[in-house]
């Protein structure tokens, strides 16, 4: 079983007797409620480090009034027994009075890129997440951090956070991890009937039917966009599409799709509200 901290104190002294001893630290920052997404920037983080943490924290300051919070989905003994497989040294799981104490105040601003796309159906979204892993790099100081492509947008905030501020840490980008199908695992599919889970399909779908008619020659970003839009929409349980959008690999919208850009798109369905994203790769 992988060593289990509550406690900031204690994490810390475990992990500055490790570094005393010269071994280098890969951080897997998660809300927890593990699937395979995980387990690959876990796998990836054991080839790469001596000791590998990872973090298990909802961390309510990323969620908004009418979120799901509090219902976000939660099963601390199989994590462990997922990173125990994964052959995780350590598990961080504190308690929200442990991460913001009475009387915490500071909050990071990660400015333009966290108000559009997701932040702009999330209001202060990536100021939360910024502010929650900048306290976790501060408290594990890591050599090297492990971030999923399905939060592409987070990716890229972190990337400038750790640029900004100098952070000493490595982020490590890891591809998305896809069921059989095609949906990109998360922990919110737990919210999806089986049914609903047949019509969230469809976002995959979607970014194979775009990247045909990129191959077949068409570059009209708007085309391409109206085309997604409309084949999602079609499916049954789709409740609404937040956003479709393409951009450039920093997120800058596009009017001509090329090589290496990314398709993004926010989809309610059900109670669940899914993102996910597509690499052009022509
Ligand atoms: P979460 O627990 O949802 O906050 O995710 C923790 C980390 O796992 C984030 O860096 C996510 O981008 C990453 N992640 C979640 N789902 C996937 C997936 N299907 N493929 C790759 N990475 C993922």
């Amino acid at each position: 079983m992988p060593l289990l901290f509550k406690k900031i104190k204690d994490l810390r002294n475990y992990l500055k007797s490790r570094r005393c001893e010269g071994k280098e630290v890969g951080f897997v920052p998660t809300m927890g409620y593990l699937h395979k997404g995980h387990r690959e920037l876990i796998k990836l983080a054991r080839m790469q480090n001596d000791i590998v943490v990872v973090s298990i924290f909802v961390n309510p300051t990323q969620f908004g009034e009418g979120e799901d919070y509090d219902r976000y989905p939660k099963d601390l003994e199989r994590d462990l027994s997922i990173c125990e497989e994964e052959g995780v040294d350590v598990v961080f799981a504190p308690e929200v009075a442990e991460i913001y104490p009475k009387g915490y105040r500071t909050r990071v601003c990660v400015g333009e890129l966290g108000n559009i796309l997701e932040g702009a159906f999330r209001p202060g979204h990536f100021d939360g997440v910024a502010t929650i892993v900048v306290k976790l790099f501060n408290i594990v100081q890591p050599n090297r951090a492990y971030f999923g492509e399905k939060d592409y947008q987070q990716l890229k905030i972190i990337q400038q956070l750790v640029e900004d501020l100098n952070i000493p840490v490595e982020i490590i980008p890891v591809p998305i991890v896809r069921e059989e199908g095609g949906l990109a695992y998360s922990s919110r599919n737990v919210y999806l009937s089986p049914e609903e889970r047949e019509s969230a399909l469809a976002i995959y779908k979607s970014f194979q039917l775009a990247e045909k008619m990129i191959k077949a020659g068409e570059r009209d970003a708007k085309r391409i966009k109206e085309a997604i839009r409309a084949f999602i929409e079609r499916h049954p349980h789709v409740k609404g599409i937040d956003y479709v959008e393409i951009t450039d690999e920093n997120l800058k919208p596009k009017e001509t799709v090329e090589k290496g850009d990314r398709i993004l798109v926010a989809v309610r369905i059900g109670d669940a509200r899914l993102i996910d994203n597509w690499k052009v790769e022509l």
